[in-house]
């Protein structure tokens, strides 16, 4: 018998009822243990972490809050203007959908059971729906789904096409459960996922061919690989401590790629894992041209005008782009720089020692005009490696990493290994929950902005403070255009949104707050830009601003 979309509903309310997470892992691990079908395991690894789809996939819903609305009116006749009453009221999108469906219900008859593969199925056909008649083609999709399921289904149904179904299960515990659903290891799991981005397979490997099956998973090209992270060092005596000789390179100001190339074919992918080739032909013909091996390659892309990198943000433009790219290339060259390589020509690489890697990578890429690969030197004299720092930052890059030459590539894991070294006290990458209408001649934006730390433990946002300062006139108008479609409630002057949008905060101090679930505050936080590469999941953790908290004093 195929799972309903109704059990896993029920399975939801559950957790959302539990607060210890041993006990949510338990109670998850039972669940899957008696899921019989492949596909039904997957699916509900996927929906239960609030994902249709794996990070890397190119499909995307594509659905708002807007188009919810207008499904739902669809569906129960309800005006937009009623259900944004109800949304604001209940002040969470779920209940109100429950409860709006729940209305409809009662002059209903018959609900038929929707299985988790026929939602499978309709949630495939929504994202592959494109061109003019998407939007209400989706419309009339989604609403037919609302039609035919229970209250209670709909409350789970409405976050999850939002993204944001946050019971509360992370990676750690799905992870964890999945261990102990098929009596496999933590870290086999672990593992795996970082080698191919999706629990949803990794739980179907590890129930039908247990740990040994697990062991077998390895990287694939074009699928990618979760990228190794760096610490942050105090200072270069300080990471002389944890690396007695490191290799030392510049930390390149630019946006993260992973490179993968096989024969013909050539992907690359964000950090976020996205695939962003068709957006950068010139990345695409410069690898072609410097390497002639299947590859999987590790590196940063940079944007050089007049022989200084340009800010950040001109990056992401150009990864965000789809139309005019040729255009967009002339006013913002790209280049890219690898720093490591795992995988060459059939034989995967990351269990080889950095030294023993880098030799490969020298070998196999040859330098052309858009290509090169990371100068490094090895030293432990303070002295050395304060000129490389000195030389990067002169040149307008970030500072310096220092990467253990004998540590193996391990994915997805930010560690000793790889030591990072800016000057200034690092930024905070937070994520915007909430907002407030601004006053006076600002009334028509929204002046302040709610932050959270992530707590990836819980999948859940703590908040930490709010910034109010750092914008011009022209950016306040930006943002509260780019924020006018997260709104899911308001109270006065006060705004709720969906967590989309990562926000890089400086500011002076980290002190101890009752005032905030996280226990913390900022002093005088300001905007410093806004981190369209980063998802919620990857801004900095409570453990982050604890571990920062810590080392102030
Ligand atoms: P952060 O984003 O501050 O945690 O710093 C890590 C990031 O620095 C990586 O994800 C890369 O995008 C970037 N980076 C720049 N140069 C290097 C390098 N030589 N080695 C590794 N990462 C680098």
């Amino acid at each position: 018998m195929s799972l309903t979309f109704h059990e896993i509903a029920r399975l939801c309310e559950k957790i959302e009822g539990i607060s210890s997470t041993l006990e949510i892992r338990d109670v998850l691990g039972e669940f899957l243990k008696d899921i019989e079908d492949d596909g039904d395991l997957y699916n509900t690894i996927l929906f239960l972490m609030g994902d249709v789809f794996p990070a890397w996939d190119e499909r995307d819903l594509g659905i708002g809050i807007g188009l919810l609305y207008e499904a739902l009116k669809f569906a129960t006749g309800l005006s937009k203007e009623e259900m944004e009453r109800i949304v604001k009221e209940m002040g969470d999108v779920g209940l109100a959908v429950e409860f709006i469906i729940g209305k409809k219900k009662q002059q209903l008859l018959y609900v038929e059971e929707i299985t988790l593969q026929s939602l499978r199925n309709r949630i495939n056909e929504i994202s592959r729906m494109t061109g003019k008649k998407a939007q209400i083609n989706k419309i009339r999709a989604l609403a037919d789904i609302f039609m035919s399921v229970s209250p209670l289904e709909a409350r789970y149904l409405a976050r999850l096409v939002l993204g944001e179904l946050r019971i509360g299960v992370g990676e750690g515990i799905m992870r964890d459960a999945i261990a102990r659903a098929f009596s496999v290891s933590s870290e086999q799991v672990e593992r795996a996922y970082m080698l191919i981005s999706d629990l949803g397979k990794v739980a179907v490997i590890a129930k039908n061919e247990g740990n040994s099956g697990l062991k077998k998973v390895t990287l694939t090209p074009h699928i990618p690989i979760r990228m190794m992270l760096a610490q942050m060092a105090k200072s270069i005596e300080e990471a002389l401590k944890d690396i007695d000789m490191p290799v030392v390179e510049w930390k390149y100001d630019g946006s993260r790629v992973q490179v993968h190339k096989t024969g013909d074919k050539l992907t690359i992918y964000s950090r976020r894992l996205e695939n962003v080739t068709p957006s950068l032909p010139e990345i695409v013909e410069g690898v072609n041209k410097s390497v002639k091996e299947d590859v999987i390659l590790d590196g940063e892309v940079i944007a050089i005008k007049d022989g200084r990198p340009m800010p950040f943000q001109n990056i992401l433009r150009r990864f965000r782009r789809k139309y005019d790219v040729r255009e967009k290339a002339e006013e913002i060259p790209l280049y890219v720089i690898f720093f490591d390589i795992l995988y060459w020509n059939g034989i995967v690489l990351i269990d080889l020692p950095l030294k023993e890697r880098r030799k490969i990578l020298e070998k196999v890429v040859k330098e052309s005009e858009r290509v090169s690969v990371a100068t490094e030197i090895m030293s432990n004299e303070i002295s050395v490696i304060r000129e490389v720092y000195t030389e990067a930052l002169k040149a307008g890059h970030e500072g310096i990493m220092m990467k253990n030459p004998e540590s193996h590539y391990i994915p997805g894991r930010r560690g000793k290994n790889w030591l990072k070294l800016k000057p200034t006290l690092e930024t905070l990458d937070l994520v915007v929950i909430g907002g407030e209408w601004g006053e006076g001649r600002r009334a028509r934006f929204i002046g302040s902005y709610e932050l959270a730390c992530y707590d990836p433990s819980t999948n859940s946002f703590l908040r930490i403070g709010r910034v109010a300062t750092g914008f011009s006139d022209e950016q306040l108008e930006e943002l509260t255009g780019m924020f006018k479609d997260l709104i899911e409630g308001e109270e006065g002057k006060i705004i709720h949104f969906i967590p989309k949008i990562v926000f890089e905060v400086a500011y002076e101090e980290i002190q101890k707050s009752p005032k905030y679930e996280s226990g913390f505050a900022l002093r005088f936080p300001r905007l410093v830009r806004v981190r369209d590469d980063k998802s919620p999941e990857d801004a900095d953790t409570i453990d982050r601003i604890e571990q920062i908290y810590e080392s102030q004093f």
